[in-house]
């Protein structure tokens, strides 16, 4: 059983993209639906969720900017943009952006829906890898400064948002050089 967080705000999409979803065999899925996107980001609070359907056009957010707001929140969780036939230059950007996919509503059947669910899924999976591999140092198994940076900018935005301070503490290890020369 997949989590599936459906953000859209047209009751008719909605049902549509759960017959999708309902038809496309194999998988079962448990979706939320909510109509905001604020409501959706609320949703992360107390859930998590192994993707995201995420509708640009909100009565809160519209465009490219409900994506970012989105990534904003929840950085981790892999987002497919449900788009309208004109917009699709926008949902190009979106995955330039950081959209796993987008589908074209009313271009789409129950196979390829749940097909793109499981790409996005496994695409996003290598991407976190790749970031995570990324930030460590190979030798020690430590963060390098790359990944101080991203772990530093995550608690300085986390200080500043509950009112809290931090503290960075330096340590200088010596007599290493019988390591270093190894
Ligand atoms: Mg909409």
């Amino acid at each position: 059983r997949q989590n599936i967080l459906l953000v859209e705000d047209n009751p008719g999409d909605a049902r549509l993209i759960r017959e999708l979803l309902a038809e496309g065999s194999g998988t079962s899925f448990v979706i939320s639906e909510v109509n905001r996107l604020a409501h959706g980001l609320e949703q992360f609070a107390d859930q998590s969720f192994d993707l995201v359907l995420l509708d640009l056009s909100l009565p809160d957010s519209t465009g490219l900017d409900t994506l970012r707001r989105f990534q904003a929140t929840a950085p981790d969780v892999p987002v497919i943009v449900l788009t309208g036939l004109n917009d699709e230059g926008s949902a190009i950007q979106a995955v330039r952006d950081g959209a796993q996919d987008y589908l074209v509503k009313g271009q789409i059947d129950g196979q390829q829906i749940v097909r793109a669910i499981r790409y996005a899924r496994e695409r996003h999976r290598m991407v976190l890898q790749i970031r995570d591999l990324s930030l460590v140092d190979d030798l020690t198994g430590l963060h390098n400064r790359r990944g101080f940076a991203v772990l530093a900018r995550e608690v300085v935005k986390r200080a500043a948002r509950t009112g809290t301070g931090l503290v960075v503490t330096f340590v200088d290890l010596d007599g290493m050089k019988h390591i270093n020369d190894y």
